[in-house]
C-alpha cells in the first residue's frame, strides 16, 4: 500500500530530528540527556496504554498488579540513591513536582523565599509559573555576584523578616551548591518547609558529586528524572519524613496527575541500576569535563563566568558572549554548525534582554553519557571558537563536528545486553502475540 503523503512527512520528521540530534550534533543543553538502549526498550511497554489512579495496591482500576510491583520497586532503588524511603514517582515532570509541594505545604497568598531568577530560579518558582497559578508571592532572596551564589546573611534576615510558609533552593542556572545547612536553619526557625529543587543536578546527588539536600536540612526534594539523571522525561519527590511523604501523596493524585504516564516507571528504574553500578564514575567525569571545558573555552578567548571561584562544581559552564553579538545571535550559528546551546539571561542583564540576552548556558552531562572526556572538552571549546569569536562559516565546522561526532555513537555508564536479547526485547514490545 502506497502510504499516505502526511504520513510520510512525519516518519520523515522523526527520522530527521533522531539522526540529526542522536547522531549529528553534540547537544550542550544543560537539562537534557539520552537513556540506555535498555531503558528505551522497556520505555516502549503497555504500560503506557494504562491507568493507575491511586497508590500501588490501593489502585482505582484493575489490571495493575504487575505495574504495582514495578512503581514500589522504582521507589525502592530511587530511594537508596536518595537515602530515603520516601519517594513519590507520580508527578509526571519537575514543574508537576513543584506544584505538588506547593499545594501541599502552602496556600493562597502565603508566600515563598526564593533565588533569584537572573541568578537561576525556573519559572516554576515565580509568579509567572506553577507558584503564581497557585496564588503564592514569590518574594527573592539576595544574591551575592562575588561568589556567584546566594548571599547567605541576607537571605537569612529576609528568611525572619517575611516569615514565608516555604523556601526554595536549587536552580536552573546552577554552577554552584547553595548554601542548604544555613538556609534550611533560618527556613526551620520560621516553622517553614525548606524545598530543593535538583531536577538539574540528580544525576550528580546520585553519583555522590553534589551535595546530598536531605543530608543537609532541606525537608523535601524534588527533581525531574531527565536532566543529569539520564532518564526518561519524569518527575520525582523524596522526603525526608513519612509523614511529608503522606502528605505530598495525597495532592499530586487527585489534583496535579490522573494517569502518572506508567511506562516511564521501566525506564525510571533501569536507569536507576545504572546509576548504583556506574552513577559515582559518570557524576566525577561530568565534574572533571565541566572544569576543562571551562577552562578551555577561557583559553580560547571566551568570556567563562566565575573564574574567580573556578567556574564551575557542577554540569554546566556560563558564558557572556554579549561582546560576541549576544546569546541569541550566537546560540543560532552554533545550531547552524550543530553544537546545540541555550541561550541564558545573566543576573546583570535587564528584563528587556530576554530576546537576545548576554549569556549562553553549556552542560557537558549528555557529551559525557556519550563517552566523551577531558579531550573532547578541549576540541569542542575549539569549534564554538571557530563559530563565535572567529566567525568562521558555521557550515564548515558542522562537517567537522558530524566527523567528531562518529567516535561516540555508544551511551555510556549503561547495561549493556546482548543482540538477542535486544531483538528478542523488542519483538515483546511491539509484537507479543508473535512471540
Ligand atoms: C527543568 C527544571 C524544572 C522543571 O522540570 P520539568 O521536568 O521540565 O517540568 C524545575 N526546576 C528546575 C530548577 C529546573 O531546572
Amino acid at each position: 500500500m502506497m502510504l499516505p503523503n502526511e504520513l510520510n512527512e512525519v516518519i520523515e520528521l522523526v527520522k530527521n530530528h533522531t539522526i540529526w540530534r542522536k547522531k549529528e550534533c553534540i547537544n550542550l543543553i544543560a537539562s537534557e540527556n539520552v537513556m540506555s538502549p535498555l531503558a528505551m526498550i522497556l520505555y516502549m511497554n503497555d504500560m503506557m496504554h494504562r491507568y493507575a489512579e491511586g497508590k500501588p495496591f490501593k489502585r482505582y482500576y484493575q489490571g495493575l498488579k504487575y505495574v504495582d510491583e514495578l512503581e514500589v520497586k522504582t521507589q525502592k532503588i530511587m530511594g537508596e540513591l536518595l537515602g530515603t524511603e520516601y519517594v513519590e514517582l507520580r508527578p509526571i515532570s519537575g514543574t508537576i513536582a513543584n506544584a505538588t509541594v506547593y499545594k501541599s505545604f502552602a496556600n493562597y497568598g502565603d508566600k515563598a523565599v526564593v533565588v533569584p531568577v537572573q541568578a537561576g530560579a525556573h519559572v516554576s518558582h515565580t509568579r509567572y509559573g506553577t507558584l503564581g497559578a497557585l496564588g503564592m508571592e514569590q518574594v527573592e532572596m539576595p544574591f551575592n555576584l562575588e561568589e556567584w551564589n546566594i548571599d547567605v546573611d541576607g537571605a537569612v534576615k529576609l528568611i525572619q523578616q517575611v516569615k514565608p510558609r516555604l523556601v526554595i533552593l536549587g536552580g536552573s542556572l546552577y554552577i554552584f551548591p547553595h548554601p542548604v545547612k544555613e538556609i534550611a536553619e533560618a527556613a526551620h526557625s520560621v516553622d517553614a518547609k525548606l524545598m530543593y529543587d535538583a531536577a538539574h543536578v540528580l544525576g550528580l546527588i546520585t553519583g555522590k558529586a553534589w551535595e546530598n539536600p536531605l543530608k543537609l536540612g532541606a525537608d523535601i526534594l524534588t527533581a525531574s528524572t531527565h536532566k543529569t539523571f539520564p532518564g526518561p522525561q519524569g518527575g520525582l519527590i523524596a522526603t525526608v519524613t513519612r509523614e511529608d511523604y503522606k502528605k505530598v501523596g495525597k495532592v499530586v493524585f487527585p489534583m496535579f496527575v490522573s494517569n502518572h504516564h506508567l511506562h516511564r516507571l521501566a525506564a525510571t528504574a533501569v536507569t536507576g541500576i545504572e546509576m548504583k553500578l556506574y552513577g559515582e564514575e559518570y557524576a566525577a567525569q561530568i565534574l572533571r569535563n565541566a572544569k576543562t571545558f571551562a577552562e578551555a573555552l577561557a583559553e580560547n578567548g571566551f568570556k567563562v563566568i566565575a573564574e574567580n571561584k573556578g567556574y564551575t562544581n557542577s554540569h554546566q559552564v556560563i558564558i557572556d558572549v554579549k561582546e560576541h553579538g549576544g546569546g541569541a545571535k550566537n546560540a543560532q550559528l552554533l545550531e547552524e554548525a550543530n553544537i546545540i546551546v541555550n541561550k541564558n539571561l545573566l543576573p546583570w542583564d535587564k528584563p528587556e534582554d530576554i530576546k537576545n540576552p548576554s549569556g549562553i548556558r553549556l552542560g557537558v552531562q549528555e557529551a559525557t553519557r556519550w563517552g566523551m572526556k577531558e579531550d573532547e572538552m578541549k576540541q569542542i571549546a575549539e569549534y564554538m571558537r571557530m563559530v563565535v569569536i572567529d566567525k568562521k562559516d558555521p557550515s564548515i565546522v558542522k562537517e567537522k563536528v558530524k566527523e567528531f561526532r562518529k567516535n561516540f555513537i555508544e551511551v555510556q555508564y549503561a547495561i549493556k545486553i546482548s543482540a538477542e536479547m535486544e531483538e528478542e526485547l523488542l519483538k515483546i514490545m511491539l509484537h507479543p502475540t508473535r512471540i
